[in-house]
């Protein structure tokens, strides 16, 4: 086993998952973004992509090798079982990937943070301990995501359509952050409750 215990942090989009996570990363907690992940298996010589390229066909890459996500959305957005045959391909592989960089080396606190909005969506919250869920009103999500992404509110609305509501989310968290507030005192509760992980998962306690 592990020596130490994995906190999930998940959110919707723009809610300040990734904000909030390098909080915590000034802290000295290792944290992993599934998103980054996802992206890594399937770069130029990943197993995952020659087997995308296997079952989509060469249309799937770019001249460069790289994955084309356009071409692959695509497919699957016409087709659910395509769809599934891709999470399945995925899933287990972003697993495998999250498990091994969530155990880092040489490492002193008694807790890691696992970054995912599909936290709770996928079998991802199996590999975590407690739920942490950055919240903020659908209002605040919608304007932060357009003014990072340069997307049309439009665009970002049916995301947030396709996401899991709010309420949901936040039922299933053991503790919520409250990102709706200046980033100070986001920092502040951030402190509190790296106090309590320290206090709950440390050896002994
Ligand atoms: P996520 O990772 O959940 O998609 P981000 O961490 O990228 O969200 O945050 C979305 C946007 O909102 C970013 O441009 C970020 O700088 C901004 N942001 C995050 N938290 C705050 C905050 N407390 N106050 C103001 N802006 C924030």
């Amino acid at each position: 086993m592990s020596g130490f215990s994995i906190v999930g942090m998940t959110g919707g989009i723009g809610s300040g998952k990734s904000t909030v996570a390098r909080l915590f990363g000034g802290l000295g907690v290792h944290w992993v973004d599934a998103d980054d992940v996802a992206r890594q298996v399937v770069e130029p010589g990943q197993p995952a992509l020659q087997a995308i390229a296997d079952h989509f066909g060469e249309g799937t890459l770019q001249a460069n090798g790289e994955l084309d996500r356009a071409a692959l959305r695509q497919k699957v957005f016409e087709d659910p079982e395509e769809r599934r045959w891709l999470e399945q391909l995925l899933h287990p592989v972003i697993r495998e990937a999250l498990v091994r960089q969530l155990a880092p080396a040489d490492y002193a606190l008694p807790y890691v943070l696992l970054v995912s909005p599909l936290l709770l969506e996928t079998d991802q919250h199996e590999l975590v301990d407690r739920v942490v869920v950055v919240d903020v009103p659908e209002e605040t999500q919608i304007e932060r995501t357009m003014a990072r992404d340069h997307n049309s509110r439009e665009q970002v609305e049916r995301i947030l359509a396709a996401q899991m509501p709010r309420a949901t989310r936040c039922e299933k968290a053991d503790d919520i952050i409250n990102n709706a507030q200046p980033i100070d005192q986001v920092d502040t509760a951030v402190r509190t409750l790296h106090q309590r992980f320290l206090a709950d998962f440390g050896r002994g306690a």
